[in-house]
């Protein structure tokens, strides 16, 4: 079973793009002096993040497990990128390459403070996969991280270093604020330390809410635009009812709507509601208006029409949220 960050604990504080992408370094082997010295398999690990970076590119940055199942080629051999087990060393490593965690949400209170704390693999000090991650605290080998949003889908981040060994509580702490440029340059980056760690935190916390809650509500849309039905993944967006900026905007499913972007945009701007009831309602000005058939099928036509349902009650919008959506929506009419 994958590891879950123990719910006291589960600060999942990452960053990506800090440092600049890992692949625009020309001799990456040498951001990594300390690992270097320690580990015979630090070329596999650079491929690793470079490969994962590519991957981000095509495919945005939440990738299917069967993806990094499947990983990638190195010298002839295969080399998967996460398994079944929380801990993972692929074959052609000494030490694990990566740890994978399941953040316990709701994400604000357990992002803040501590670094992520991450759980032994069983209560067995010395197994193998504990003493490898001890292994890599000792020789300040980098890993990936993997924050899995929803079963299937992964946020991945690298590199993160395993920075202290809680043998008492079966726990490693994992530093995931650390950076290429910590490795680079130890010496200035610790002086930008704390300016950065906020920053840096705030960013991640940003990131794993906006893209969790992007895939649970798309997930429970089935896919589709609660609006028009439209399917196409590139071309929907998960909509707040009530901004993030709000009290009441939390990432939750139920303050959310999946819509295209047309739709989300008018949804957004005001130009069309949806009722606590599930009614679609259109503007007054919008219905009034001739101007081709984008608007007359796009947004009038959808009028007085019922939204698609998630399947599960729990899923589906917030009346009270709904409600407030639509008096912004009649003052502004
Ligand atoms: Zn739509």
């Amino acid at each position: 079973m994958e590891h879950q960050a123990s719910p006291a604990s589960a600060e999942v504080r990452v960053i990506l793009h800090k440092s600049g992408p890992i692949t625009r370094l020309e001799e990456p082997a040498r951001a990594y002096p300390a690992a270097m010295t320690q580990v015979g398999d630090l070329p596999v690990r650079l491929a690793a993040f470079v490969w994962l970076n590519e991957q981000v590119e095509m495919h945005g940055d939440v990738l299917p497990r069967s993806l990094l199942e499947q990983g990638f080629q190195f010298e002839g051999q295969r080399v998967p990128l996460l398994g079944p087990q929380g801990i993972f060393k692929p074959r052609v490593c000494e030490l694990p390459l990566s740890i994978t965690t399941i953040p316990d949400g709701p994400y604000d209170d357990k992002m803040s403070g501590l670094d992520l704390r991450y759980s032994y693999r069983g209560t067995d000090a010395s197994h193998p996969d504990n003493v490898g991650l001890r292994q890599a605290m000792a020789g300040h080998v980098p890993l990936v991280l993997f924050v899995r949003l929803e079963p299937g889908r992964y946020l991945a981040h690298q590199p993160v270093f395993i920075v202290g060994d809680d043998p008492a509580h079966l726990m490693f702490d994992v530093d995931v604020d650390a950076g290429l440029g910590a490795l680079a340059d130890p010496e200035s980056f610790a002086a930008k330390e704390a300016i950065e760690r906020r920053y840096v935190t705030s960013a991640f916390r940003r990131r794993v809410h906006q893209r969790a809650f992007r895939e649970r509500v798309l997930l429970a849309y089935r896919e589709q635009c609660a609006v028009c039905r439209l399917r196409h993944q590139e071309l929907l967006d998960a909509a707040h009812i009530v901004a993030d900026s709000e009290d009441e905007g939390d990432p939750v499913v139920s303050n959310g709507l999946a819509l295209c972007k047309l739709h989300h945009a008018a949804f957004d701007s005001l130009f069309m509601t949806v009722r606590p009831d599930y009614t679609i309602e259109v503007r007054r000005s919008i219905l009034d208006e001739s101007d081709g058939p984008m608007l007359l099928y796009g947004l009038k036509q959808m009028h007085d029409q019922a939204i698609q349902l998630p399947r599960s009650v729990g899923d589906r919008p917030d009346p009270a949220r709904l409600q407030n959506h639509y008096e912004r929506f009649l003052r502004a009419s």
